[in-house]
């Protein structure tokens, strides 16, 4: 870490003001200069990690290649800068706090009372220090979670004060605030921003940088007027504005010469500047589609979008690659029936039933996957939607009596999904699944491989119960068959029915490695299958 630069993002005012977005766009910005970048997340709940939440409580938990269940965010910087995180990237108080009080009972504070500070603290900021030592990166930009002035967010605040005062100018804070507009007096509000800014120092940080969220542009006079009273130059506050997709925020951010000020702040010379012409096509491509498709998301977390926050960026990521505009009606599993199906899918050119766990809605999910198969409709379903495809198949076309996951039913008499071996030991809940990126052989005839032109693929996994090899023989004599196979443990990956036009469905996530540069083969399969669909049926 001898040279490494950490900068620190933090947030005023309001929660939900997009710091993981600035920050990946801020990362975006310096890695297209040629510098080395990794983002990192503190979080401060008492959680371990996101991995028990309800996606509900916090949106979708997402895994990375080494098998953590980290905060969605990190999705986020994955996608804009095209590289792998890793649990160093993502720390909760509660890892931080199961550290130190680990180390308490083994006897390495002996003699001493274990506090806050200067323990807490410490973890901290060996946590941010952890990254740099890893990865030799130029710049660590660490996003810490939260609203300034909460209490759970007070030692990393004093964590990133003593910072400062250990690394003088390698280390530099950004903080992103709200100007509010008030549509009866027609004006926008700075005070906000400078409360905020007075919580900081009253921690004893000073921004450098303050980024200020606003609907409306932001004129000169307020821009100075910030600046006077945060004690910050008037090129350090920079605007962000709502836009259209986050995907332009990078290339706003540059407008707003974010990352020259940066630059500037730790005396590196700026150079030219980035042209961004790969993101550049890909956002002209999402802009400008040549044909519109509708596809049905059915799932029971569809009232909260975050809830499938990398299911959502695959399909802009390879919608654009298609110049196709992927519609996605979210459809609550529990209201389909066989009655409903007809009206939820009969304009739909594809259907993608999601990843969950437990029972509620899985009546809807097996019919979901009835309809598409039988009305020969592109289907792809991830993980419990894979499951939920072989269920359906079990009773509908090998009539299995009671065929199920035993998820779902423990005592089934055809349980055609179960419970891994791995697994039936297993009591506790945090991070006990199998987790992250496993290897999977690919059948030369699939639709698997003709997406991936691979025979080898590695993908990252969340489950616990897998299909159940005793009936693998049955589902393929009757046209179900694995394409997709982990030869170590033989666990079936992919399913496909060849007779189908489209009909996949995928033990891992896929959703989690489609990035910008590269959206994933498996999604942009599904699209074209759907436009397809829609031409074979508008004719
Ligand atoms: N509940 C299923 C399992 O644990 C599927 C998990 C998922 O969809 N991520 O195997």
């Amino acid at each position: 870490m001898a040279n490494t630069k950490f900068i620190f993002v933090t947030g005023g005012v309001t929660s939900s003001l997009g710091k993981g977005i600035i920050s990946a766009s801020l990362a975006k910005l310096l890695q297209a200069r040629g510098f080395t970048v990794s983002i990192q997340k503190l979080d401060p709940y008492i959680n371990v990690d996101p991995g028990t939440l309800n996606p509900f409580e916090h949106g979708e938990c997402y895994v990375t290649e080494d098998g953590a269940e980290t905060d969605l965010d990190l999705g986020h910087y994955e996608r804009f800068l095209n590289i792998y995180t890793s649990q160093a990237n993502s720390v909760t108080t509660g890892r931080i706090y199961q550290e130190v009080i680990n180390k308490e009972r083994r006897g390495e504070y002996l003699g001493k009372t274990v506090q806050i500070i200067p323990h807490i603290t410490d973890e901290i900021k060996r946590r941010v220090k952890l990254l740099s030592a890893r990865g030799k990166y130029d710049f660590v930009i660490t996003e810490i979670g939260g609203t300034v002035g909460d209490i759970e967010s007070l030692p990393y605040i004093e964590a990133v004060r003593q910072f400062r005062w250990e690394l003088k100018n390698r280390c530099m804070v950004i903080h992103l605030t709200l100007v509010p507009y008030l549509a009866a007096s027609g004006e926008l509000k700075t005070k906000p921003t400078q409360h905020s800014v007075k919580t900081l120092l009253e921690a004893g940080v000073q921004p450098d940088m303050l980024v200020l969220r606003t609907a409306q542009p932001l004129t000169s006079d307020i821009k100075i007027k910030v600046a006077n009273f945060c004690n910050v130059q008037k090129e350090a506050v920079v605007e962000s504005r709502d836009l259209s997709t986050i995907y332009e925020v990078p290339l706003e951010m540059q407008k707003e010469k974010l990352d020259e000020f940066v630059l500037s702040h730790f005396g590196i010379t700026i150079g030219e500047k980035p042209q961004l012409k790969a993101w550049k096509d890909f956002l002209k491509k999402y802009k400008n589609p040549k044909r519109f498709i509708e596809l049905a998301l059915v799932g029971k977390y569809v009232d909260l979008k975050d809830a499938y926050k990398s299911i959502n960026e695959a399909f802009i990521h390879a919608g654009a690659f298609c110049e196709t505009k992927v519609k996605i009606n979210y459809i609550q599993a529990e209201d389909v029936n066989e009655k409903s199906s007809q009206e939820f899918f009969k304009n739909i050119d594809g259907i993608l039933v999601a990843p969950g766990f437990g029972h509620r809605g899985i009546e809807g999910k097996i019919l979901a996957a009835k309809y598409a198969r039988e009305n020969k409709i592109p289907f792809f379903g991830i993980c419990l939607g894979m499951q939920v495809a072989i269920i359906e198949f079990a009773q509908n076309v090998l009539n299995l009596e009671d065929a199920n996951s035993i998820e779902m039913d423990r005592t089934c008499i055809n349980p055609v999904i179960s419970l891994m071996e791995e697994q039936k030991l297993v009591n506790e809940k945090g991070g006990t699944m199998r987790l992250g990126s496993y290897s999977c052989k690919l059948s030369k005839n699939s639709k698997a491989y003709k997406a991936y032109s691979s025979l080898k693929i590695k993908e990252r996994h969340r489950h616990r119960y897998e299909f159940n090899n005793i009936y693998k023989e049955a589902f393929s004599k009757a046209g179900l068959i694995a394409t997709g196979v982990n030869l170590e443990t033989q666990l079936v990956e992919i399913i496909e029915i060849p007779k189908h036009p489209w009909f996949v469905g995928v033990q891992f996530h896929p959703e989690y490695k489609s990035t910008v540069i590269n959206p994933h083969p498996l999604f942009v399969d599904f699209i074209k299958a759907a436009v397809d669909f829609k031409i074979k049926n508008k004719n």
